[in-house]
């Protein structure tokens, strides 16, 4: 097993170092300053004594058998001990063992940032949202697991980045939500930016359906329910201050509804986060529909995966098919403008736009000290 740079080599039956394809195949997986963690587990039911048995020993091995293998793994750890290693040496049911210890480590070196939003099979974090929101686990339960973790593991990250650093942002939330009046709205809300967004239904209505004709965006808008944070990052921007100009409170109540982890003090905090109407205000940084994705995903999996229409487009118009020569198209059975749609708006001029909007919204924030009327946001309009 192999992630975040380090390796776990589980020794079963191949209790050496020389002439193991295993041992070679994990220490190929350590990367970056990462760490190879030799494991041998000791199965109970093997080893458990036999008190019905003629000779001493378990029921599965006689105590000869079970002397040589403890041997064995005495020589091993020497062996890897002379590395500058050892054999970690754990007892119990080896399937529940190993997926214990994966995870404390994966809890330690957890990075929020380090995540990849394309991730479906395999998610990048946690996907205990739903869980929480249900209360099915309880947040200090988890914390003082994360907190287990931590005192195992001395070398962990640390807020924001962390897994408790996600914990703290959703009680950051809670808090702020508690404390505001109007959080979940604009209008009356102290903390949030008064903005011109448009009311726009047949832009949301593309957006929500997925039918944006940018693939990445509409493939997340297709996983619904529960999405990695970054791809919720990623639509949020899109339909309100990267490209669409919709108001947030539109694409909050599309998710309040459609996510299985629709949370009110997490949903609209997110929204006016992404959308620049409060905690964040880099307006200028807009995540790009084509080349965000591609970063992580190259080849287009995940939007093969959520979008079969598109799953023949060649790995080089994926992100932008309405690129491709209408030969291509035909033989990827996608003609763009029939069978998916074109862009709804150009990347480009409508992101240049936004950020227009958005600087004199801002400016006049700031020149009426954030008392912004109707009749104030009428005239930006
Ligand atoms: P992990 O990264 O494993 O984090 C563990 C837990 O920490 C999460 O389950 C969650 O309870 C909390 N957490 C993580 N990130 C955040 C965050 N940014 N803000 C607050 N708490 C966080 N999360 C919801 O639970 N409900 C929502 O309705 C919701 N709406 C969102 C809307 C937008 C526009 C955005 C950008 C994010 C939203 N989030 C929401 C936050 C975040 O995306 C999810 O909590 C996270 O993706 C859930 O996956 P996870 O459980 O694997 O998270």
């Amino acid at each position: 097993f192999s992630g975040s740079g380090n390796a776990l080599m589980w020794f079963r039956k191949g209790l050496r170092i020389h002439d193991n394809p295993a041992l070679e195949c994990a220490s190929r997986g350590v990367t970056g300053g990462g760490f190879l963690y030799p494991v041998f587990v000791i199965d109970p039911h093997y080893m458990e004594p036999d008190p019905r048995a003629s000779s001493p020993g378990s029921s599965r091995a006689g105590l000869n058998r079970i002397r040589f293998l403890l041997e064995s793994l005495k020589d091993l750890d020497l062996s890897l001990r002379k590395l500058g290693s050892r054999l970690l040496v754990m007892k119990g049911e080896p399937g529940e063992v190993l997926i214990n210890c994966l995870k404390q480590k994966w809890v330690a070196t957890f990075e929020k940032p380090k995540g990849d939003p394309s991730a479906f099979l395999r998610p990048a974090t946690t996907t205990l949202s739903p869980y929480l929101k249900f209360g099915c686990v309880s947040s200090r339960y988890f914390y003082q697991c994360i907190q287990d973790v931590y005192t195992r593991n001395k070398k962990h990250t640390s807020p924001p980045v962390s897994l408790l650093g996600q914990l703290l942002w959703r009680d950051f939330f809670y808090t702020v939500a508690f404390g505001t009046p109007n959080f979940d709205q604009m209008r009356g809300n102290k903390i949030c930016k008064q903005i011109p967004w448009n009311d726009n239904d047949e832009l949301l209505t593309a957006w929500r359906e997925a039918k944006t004709g940018y693939p990445w965006i509409d493939a997340i808008m297709t996983q619904w329910g529960w999405m990695h944070h970054l791809a919720r990052h990623c639509v949020a921007c899109f339909l309100t201050r990267g490209d669409l100009f919709v108001h947030w409170e539109k694409g909050r109540d599309v998710f309040e509804r459609l996510l299985i982890d629709s949370d009110w003090a997490i949903n609209s905090g997110n929204w006016m986060w992404l959308s620049c109407s409060s905690f964040f205000y880099q307006y200028n940084r807009i995540y790009s529909p084509i080349s965000f994705g591609k970063k992580y995903d190259p080849n287009g999996n995940y939007i093969r995966h959520f979008l079969p229409i598109l799953k023949d487009m060649p790995k080089e118009y994926i992100y932008e098919p309405w690129t491709a020569p209408l030969s291509v198209q035909t033989k990827a059975k996608c003609i763009i403008g029939k069978d998916y749609p074109k862009p709804m708006v150009s990347h480009d001029s409508a992101s240049k736009d936004c950020k227009q909007k958005l600087a004199a919204a801002y400016e006049l924030n700031k020149k009426l000290n954030g008392v912004v009327s109707e009749e104030d946001l009428k005239v930006l309009q």
